[in-house]
């Protein structure tokens, strides 16, 4: 065929021209942005059909791409403005909030914050752009924090790689007095890359006072109780052993409740004041005879433990002096003997005093209705009680046990439990038979 277009110059000459204007429009269509433009050849001629097919194929693509390309363009705009939105509820909430917060990059430099921690900290925005948390912690130090290194610690934990999160208590003194709780957690590490620090601040000054007046209460409600209730008890224990001349049958059973009820008043009343002890309490380490207080400890429970036909035995050597606070090791044996005798109902309850140094043990080990697995890792929590329906003792404030923790550790002792249900349990109490100095 383009034998017969080159018959004549002429004529090829003039094919040839309207082939390139055609290949020229339709270019000029695609500069123009019409990317739907498509490239024929206008006679018959092989190469120029070949041309064609072949700008069709490179528009095509160019097509392609630009479509993705825009695809992406508005899949990133949307992620902006969802990363957006997101920044501004965060913001909104940060702002929202009553505590204190101050976010710093990995480099320690302040990015952001709440308006709460600019009201707590009394610094303004300006002072704290690109602050560091040197400069920070230095800045918060006028709000004479104590214990006074309470910032420098959230802002620059001595380990930042351990120290994932760390919450701490503290008193500003500056502009007046506020409790607060310092929260500062790493940003990220572990699985990803670590990427800064966040600060915050709780303002719990209400929530302490509070707590302070309802201990104080607590405190003084059951020390003003006490006296009432120590009289009750003599004169219902004068009426229930006829000291007051003999009691009819009738009369009888209704003493009886009105003692055991008063009893466990008065139980429940000294741990109560027992709490409010330990909250001021300072272990004393005087040398003392363990050996006689324990024994003495034991003596105030054998009436429990002969009411219910136990043998309450307590093998101790003669003496042992001991450098302890003689009150807090009574409490201790005092509440676990009488929990071995409430939760036993047949058998013996064993108190054990086995010298040594540096550490001497007390064991309270009775043959009772033992502890389930899952309550011995929670009992020494204050108020946990096993409440099993096969437990049929009076409930108790579920602090006895509480109490023996503080009093040992203040000791600076340690006690654990072994038990078996329907077998027994041993408490087992350490303590230091000197105190360090
Ligand atoms: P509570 O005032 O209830 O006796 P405690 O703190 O003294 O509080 O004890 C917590 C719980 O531990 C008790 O409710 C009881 O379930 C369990 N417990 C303590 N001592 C014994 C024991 N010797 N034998 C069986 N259970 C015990």
């Amino acid at each position: 065929m383009g034998a017969e277009v080159r018959e004549s110059d002429g004529e090829y000459r003039n094919a040839v021209r309207l082939e390139v204007e055609a290949l020229a429009e339709g270019l000029t269509r695609v500069l123009f942005g019409d990317y739907d433009a498509v490239l024929a050849a206008r006679t018959a001629d092989p190469l120029f059909g070949n041309l064609a097919m072949l700008g069709n194929v490179v528009i095509n693509s160019a097509r392609n791409a630009l479509r993705e390309q825009a695809r992406l363009a508005v899949a990133e705009r949307a992620r902006a403005l969802e990363f957006y939105v997101e920044r501004e509820r965060l913001q909104a909430l940060l702002d929202a909030t009553d505590d204190g917060v101050v976010f710093l990059d990995v480099a320690g430099r302040v990015r952001s914050c709440s308006e709460a921690f600019l009201r707590l900290s009394g610094l303004t925005r300006a002072q704290l752009d690109d602050c560091d948390a040197a400069e920070l912690a230095a800045r918060l130090e006028t709000l004479r924090p104590d214990p006074p290194d309470t910032f420098r610690r959230a802002l620059l934990p001595a380990d930042p790689g351990s120290a994932g999160q760390l919450v701490l208590g503290c008193t500003l003194h500056w502009p007046q007095r506020t409790e607060i709780r310092v929260l500062s957690v790493r940003l990220g590490g572990a699985a990803g890359a670590e990427h800064g620090r966040a600060v915050s601040i709780r303002d719990v000054t209400l929530i302490e006072d509070s707590r302070r007046f309802r201990e104080e209460l607590i405190g003084n409600v059951a020390h003003d109780l006490r006296t009432p209730l120590t009289s009750m008890l003599g004169f219902l224990e004068l009426l229930a052993n006829d000291a007051l001349g003999p009691l009819l049958d009738a009369q009888r059973p209704a003493i009886e409740v009105a003692l055991r009820n008063t009893r466990r008043m008065s139980t429940l009343l000294n741990d109560l004041l027992d709490v409010d002890r330990i909250r001021s309490g300072v272990a004393r380490a005087v040398r003392v005879d363990l050996a006689r207080v324990v024994g003495e400890a034991v003596d105030t429970q054998r009436a429990a433990a002969a009411a219910k036909g136990l043998d309450l035995r307590c093998e101790s050597p003669a003496t042992l002096p001991v450098d302890s606070d003689a009150q807090l090791v009574a409490q201790i044996v005092i509440n676990l003997v009488s929990n071995a005798v409430k939760f036993t109902d047949r058998g013996t309850v064993v108190v054990r005093v086995v010298a040594g140094d540096p550490i001497v043990v007390i064991e309270v080990e009775d043959s009772g209705i033992g502890i389930p697995e899952v309550a011995t890792a929670r009992i020494f929590e204050r108020y946990y009680r096993s409440d099993e329906p096969a437990r049929r003792e009076p409930r108790g404030a579920g602090v006895g046990l509480s109490i023996v923790q503080r009093f040992v550790d203040m000791l600076g002792g340690h006690v654990d439990v072994r038990s078996e249900l329907g077998r027994g349990s041993r408490f087992r109490v350490t303590l230091p038979r000197h105190r360090a100095r």
